[in-house]
Order: C-alpha cells, then structure tokens, then sequence
C-alpha cells in the first residue's frame, strides 16, 4: 500500500483522475478507476461515488473497497447517514470513528462496518451538490487538513466526470438539478431569495361510494359546508389586507361562490347517485376541471379556479384536515410556486413566511395577482413549465424587477443576488429620502411627476413616493376584474374612492380602453385581425355612446366639488375629441341641472397615441385643456412594430433619433398652447428616458410608482439648458439608436442613471 497522500501529491492525484477520465470509455469503468486511483493514493481502502438523484436521493454508483453488491443498490438520502449529511451541509465531513457519529447510518450491505475512519466531501458543479465522494480506512484516524484539501479539489473533477455521462437507465446524473433560468411577466415588483414550496392541493379521498345512506352524507355536507363558511370568514377576517381595493372585491366574490346554490345542489345529487360526501364534491371538482381546460377566457377560468379552490377547501373540512396541511413544512423562506391558485388558497399561507409567489400562468388581473399585491409579495407569472423544472426544497432567486427567476442558481448567482438585495434596499433608502424633495433639476427646472396606475392599491402609492397626483388612470383595469359590468353607481363608488386615494392630488381619469387584448368577460367583441388597430378605446365608446355617457356621469357624479380631469384613449382625429368632450360637458349640464353641483373645474385631454393626431395639433389644441403622450401606442404605430410581439420588442430603439424628432416635434407644436403636455407612456419610467424626455422640453411625466425616486433622483443632477440643446443635437443623426450617447452624457455629467 502507498503512503498516504502529500499536500504536493494532490496534482499528481489530480492528474491520475484526469487521465482515467480522459481514457477510460464506459462509465462505470470509468468511475471504477477513479475510485481505485484515489483510494490508491489516498492509502484508504475505501473510496466511493455516491451520485444525486433527482431531488434527495444519493446513489452509491462506484465504489473500491466495499461490497460490490451495494453498488447501484445502496441510496441515502440527502440529510441522511454520514454521506448525506456531506451532501446537506456542503461541506465536507471528517471522522477517526464513523459509528460514533449520530449521524451515522449502517447499510450492512456495504460491509462498511469494518472501517473506523470517514472523510466525505461535496461533489460540487455550479453551486450544487451533485454527489459525494468518500475515503474510509480500518484503522481510526482523523484525515489532515491536507488530504481534505486535495480530495476537495479532485472532487471538482469528479463532478464534472459524473456530470458528463450518460447515465443509464432513468439514472439522471444531477440533470434535474442544474441551474435554470426562466424568464416570466412581472406582476408585482420585488427582488428576493428564498425556498421553493409547491402548493399541492391533492388529498386523497378514501372512500368514494357511500355506505348507502344518503341522507347522512349529505348531512355531513352541509355540515362541512357550514364549518368551511365559518372558517372562511375568520381567515378574511384575520388577512392583513390593508385598505380598500380590488381584493375586496375578488374576495366578496368568492365568498359568494361558496354560497352558490347550483354548486351546492349538483354534490347533493352526486350523493343521491351513490357516491359518499367526498366523493360527490371530487366528482363535482373533476367536473369543473374538465371543463377548465376547454375554456380558453381568462375570466371565466378564474371563475373556475376560485371554484376549484372552494371544492378542494370543502373536501378539506370532510376529511378533517382543514388548513393545516399546507402550513406544515413550509419554509420560513417559501417562494410558493404553482400553476395557478384561487385567491382565498393565498391567503392559508402565513404571510410572514411567503417570500414571492411564481405562477406558470397568470395574469396582471388574475384574483390570486391582486390578493399577492395587497400582501405586498412579489409575483412573477408566464414561467412556463415552472412546476416541472421545480421541487419543493430548491433554493429560488426571484428577479421581480426584471422577470426572471433563477432555479437552483449555485451558490455564486445567490451571492450576487444577495448583493442585488442589498443594494436595491439602500437604493429604496436614498429615494426614501428624496420622497419630499422637490422634482427640481440643478438649474431650477421643476418637473412634474405623477403615477400611473390601475387598480385602487396603486393609487395609494401616490402619497408613499410622493407624486404630484396620478397621471393615468386606466379605469378599464377595475372592470376586467369584475364579474359584470358595473353600473353608474357602482363605478360612482370606484372613481370616488380613487380621488379619496389621491388626497386631493389630480387624478386623470382616462376612459374604457377595452377591446383590442383588454376583454371584458361579460361583453364579448367580435374577434379581430388586428385588435391594436381596431375597434377599441374611443373608437368603440362613440359607436355604443350610452357606455360613453354612464363612465362620464360616475366620473362626474365622484369628483363632486372636486377638480375633474378626464381624458380620451386613441384619438385619431380631432373631430372624435370634440364628440367625446360634448358628451362630457352634456353629462355635466345634466347633473348641474339636477341640481348636483357637478366638479369645481373640468379638465378634458386626449391621449396622443394615433400619429394622425400629432398632425392636428393646432386644431385639437384648442378644443383641450391638456395632451398626453401615450407613447406604448404612439410609437407601435410610429414604427409599425406591434407593442405585444416579442420579436419586435428591441427591434427599434425608444431612444432613437427619429422618435427624439417626432417628440420634439410635439413638444413644439404644443408650445405656446398654454396648456399641459404630459407624457404618460411607460417609456418614461426609465431614468435614461426620461432624460431624454426632460432635454426635449416635457415638463410633466407619468411613471409606474417605482420610477418616481430614480426619476426625481436623475433630475436634480441635471442641468437641463445644456441637455436641451445635446438631446435636440441628437434628433438628426442617421444612427439607429443615440442610447449610447445620452448614456455618455449622462456619465460625464455625473448623473445617476
Ligand atoms: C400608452 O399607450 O402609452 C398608454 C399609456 O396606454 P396603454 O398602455 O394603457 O395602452
Ligand atoms: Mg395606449
């Protein structure tokens, strides 16, 4: 037997493996070779691979020293043994005496019991334990620092060696557990690092058929059904939601659901066909999941999925096992991840405990989406076959800034996230503080920034980023959440409560933009070639004016006293704006002549999003009191480049010399109008954009929250005169893009980008 192992012999051990690496051709002969070339040089007579599976399971796959039976048959898993207690920690293990170890797991297939000493280290590949590979001698001894060193760094090798086979058989050598990245929808911002948990709403239902008494089945329904009400409304009761908004709303309605008679009758009569509590409500549910599936409407699905929900929550209580099932083992760090989920199944999880929320579907207006916003917890949706790729356990860097989210990322990307973490917290800290400064540029330009938002909740973040007010207002979005069309008094209601939000800062109401995309689940539109260019928006108010009429008089009906600021998605002509002001100041004269006193002032604008319309500036300034530059239409249509189409989305630069034109030409055109110009387009949001849009002469912009404190943050570092004539200077180059260049202005000037 050789020596054991020099800390100068580790290269040498090194370049053994390699060679056996390099030249020896099937696997398993392979792995033979560099067990034997290790325990070789190491002078143990031991020396073994143990190979991850899947998620946990640990392989003892090549092996010199124990009994070759084991081989192939002998697993741990991962936190188990003293092999998997390596594969937990990371970390290498040391022992003279392995059996006195608590840890320690006999398998006498191994006939291991014969070798005192222990040494183990992690097969490591991207971050990520893929295997273990152990020493063991007879005699007891503790293995120098030295010799763990060099097993540790031919381990690399032999991760890679394992890592490049073939595995046979459904043998997938860490296959399921390389790193992934996806790319998914932000649907509520947040950055954070944390544990997969799989929401898993299976429950076996033992005993489908009923005993024959149907009368007590379906008393044990009613009485399920009655606790399960009960435990709905203190589960409500006890979420901390806070304020009013739209969850309320996605809640009430679900509550009602679970009143629903017709739900309610179909179990009595699957009860009354012979099946048992349970497996009435079963049958029911795969009922309404056969027909999920057909059914492609975003809404009626959701519908669907709260239904889901409720049936499973039943069968929850029937069995016994209401609520506690999902608390169990959830991770103190849990990024909950599932196709989709109801609102209410959000809400069983502990709060303190739910990091984000990862959807392979969803929606900005899924009810789940809303309920998570209220929350405050990050979501991204759109990941496809995120559920496949995942497993409960896995560690998850979730970029909700960017969409993207990273699986198993290895311990290198979750160092940098966690410095992205930081510096995002510190970066939130600065813009904290800016919060009550003035949007004022270093050479005394104040510029207006105010928030775009959606839904109620995104109101409120008009005082806690301190904007000027709220600068679109896309009322469409509360009523895709909706279950029918809301009436004047309840849209009355809405917009009333969207002014309260705003404190007595201007809010632009902007009216319906549906069609095209945005549906309606309970107004169906013929199916277009070419939706974006469609029937839409104010295309479609002015042909079904009554709707025009009633969002008008809710708007007017709300702001009450108060300032009103109204404006028109989608004009094309100025003669659309006139039709749509008309109807406004009718609705106004009505309510004055009811006696209502109607808005302290009115503010009506159209959004310029047709290129036609810039073209008619002067005309249609004289008919509004203000503009807004809807650049997400503006430019689709500007460069003939579909906004929603992937492909298109980096074709055109936002920062280029011919849209610096056509904006420089708005603002040019809008100049001396005595009137506000806003630019409420996404595009603003950006800080280099933005830039860009403050040297043309926008002096009002409407960002996403977010954008505000970086916004305000690049304008007081700004000279703007000098900007000015630069950004003007830009607008005539033949290049494709000037991003570059204003990125290099900004540098130069010392601005924070
Ligand atoms: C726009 O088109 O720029 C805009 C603000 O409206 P939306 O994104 O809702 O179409
Ligand atoms: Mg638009």
């Amino acid at each position: 037997m050789t020596q054991p192992i020099r800390p100068d012999a580790s290269r040498l051990l090194l370049r053994r493996v390699r060679e056996v690496a390099a030249t020896v051709v099937d696997r398993q002969d392979r792995l033979d070779g560099i067990t034997a070339e290790i325990a070789d040089a190491m002078g143990a007579e031991v020396c073994s691979i143990y190979i991850r599976h899947g998620q946990n399971r640990l392989l003892l796959t090549a092996t010199m020293g124990l009994n070759a039976e084991a081989v192939h048959n002998t697993t741990l898993t991962v936190g188990e043994g003293l092999v998997g207690l390596v594969a937990e920690r990371a970390q290498p293990v040391n022992l003279p005496e392995a059996a006195a170890h608590e840890n320690f797991a006999h398998r006498p297939e191994t006939g291991e019991e014969a070798f005192h000493s222990f040494v183990g280290v992690p097969l490591l590949r991207g971050g990520l334990v893929v295997g273990v590979l152990t020493v063991q001698n007879v005699r007891p001894r503790l293995y120098a620092r030295d010799e763990v060193d060099a097993l540790q760094t031919v381990a690399m090798l032999v991760a890679e060696v394992a890592a490049s086979h073939e595995p046979p058989g459904d043998n997938n050598i860490g296959e399921d557990l390389r790193p992934v990245r996806l790319e998914g929808r932000v649907l509520n911002a947040g950055v954070t690092l944390g544990t997969a948990y799989m929401h898993e709403v299976r429950l076996p239902v033992q005993s489908m058929v009923s005993g024959g008494d149907a009368a007590a089945e379906i008393g044990r329904v009613d009485r399920a059904l009655e606790e399960m009400h009960r435990a709905l409304d203190d589960r409500f009761h006890a979420a901390d939601l806070a304020g009013e908004g739209e969850h309320r709303e996605v809640l009430q309605a679900y509550r009602m659901f679970a009143e629903d008679r017709g739900w309610l009758s179909r179990i009595h009569e699957a009860v009354r066909s012979g099946l048992s509590a349970e497996g009435a409500v079963a049958r029911i549910q795969e009922q309404m999941r056969a027909r999920m599936r057909q059914m492609h409407d975003p809404f009626f699905r959701e519908r669907l999925h709260d239904l889901d929900d409720l049936s499973h929550r039943l069968l929850e209580h029937l069995v016994g096992e209401a609520g506690g099932m999902r608390k169990e083992a959830l991770p103190a760090d849990a990024v909950l991840i599932t196709r989709h989920m109801g609102p209410a199944e959000l809400l069983d999880y502990p709060r303190e405990k739910l990091r984000a929320l990862l959807l392979e579907e969803g929606s900005h207006t899924a009810h789940v989406v809303i309920v998570a916003r209220a929350l405050d917890i990050p979501v991204l949706g759109d990941l496809k076959d995120l559920p496949a790729i995942v497993e409960s356990g896995d560690r998850v860097a979730v970029d909700g800034e960017n969409g993207q989210v990273f699986i198993r990322p290895g311990i290198e990307v979750e160092q940098n996230f966690r410095h992205a973490m930081h510096a995002r917290e510190e970066r939130r800290a600065q813009f904290a503080v800016l919060r009550d400064k003035a949007a004022r540029s270093a050479d005394g330009v104040e510029v207006s920034l105010s928030i775009n938002a959606g839904l109620l909740i995104d109101i409120r973040q008009v005082t806690a980023v301190g904007a000027d007010g709220v600068g679109l207002y896309r009322t469409e979005i509360p009523f895709m959440v909706r279950s029918r069309f809301p009436d004047v008094e309840d849209q009355q209601r809405l917009y009333r409560r969207a002014l309260d939000l705003a404190e007595g800062r201007p809010l632009v109401f902007r009216t319906l933009d549906i069609g095209g995309d945005k549906v309606l689940p309970y107004w169906r539109l013929a199916e277009e070639e070419n939706p974006a260019m469609g029937w839409r928006a104010l295309r479609l108010m002015l042909d079904r004016p009554q709707m025009l009429r009633q969002q008008l008089r809710a708007m007017v009906r709300a702001a009450g006293g108060r300032d009103l600021h109204v404006m028109f998605p989608m004009v094309a002509e100025v003669s659309e704006f006139a039709r749509a002001r008309t109807i406004l100041y009718a609705e106004i004269d009505r309510e004055r002549r009811r006696g209502r006193g109607g808005p302290a002032a009115v503010h009506a604008g159209a959004m310029l999003e047709v290129p036609a319309l810039v073209w008619q500036m002067p005309a249609l300034l004289r008919l509004t009191d203000f503009i807004s530059v809807g650049s997400n239409d503006l430019l689709q249509f500007f460069f003939a480049a579909d906004r929603t189409n992937p492909k298109m989305a980096t074709r055109y630069d936002l920062l280029s010399p011919a849209v610096l034109a056509f904006f420089a030409h708005i603002v040019d055109s809008a100049e001396g109008a005595n009137q506000p110009l806003t630019f409420c387009g996404e595009m603003a949001g950006g800080v280099l954009e933005a830039m860009a849009l403050v040297g043309l002469g926008f002096r009002k912009l409407s960002v996403a929250p977010a954008s505000v404190g970086p916004v305000k943050a690049m304008l007081r570092a700004t000279e703007v005169a000098p900007l000015a004539d630069y950004v003007r200077s830009l607008a005539t180059l033949p290049d494709h893009t000037v991003r570059d260049k204003l990125r290099a202005y900004a540098l130069d000037h010392e601005i924070p980008l």
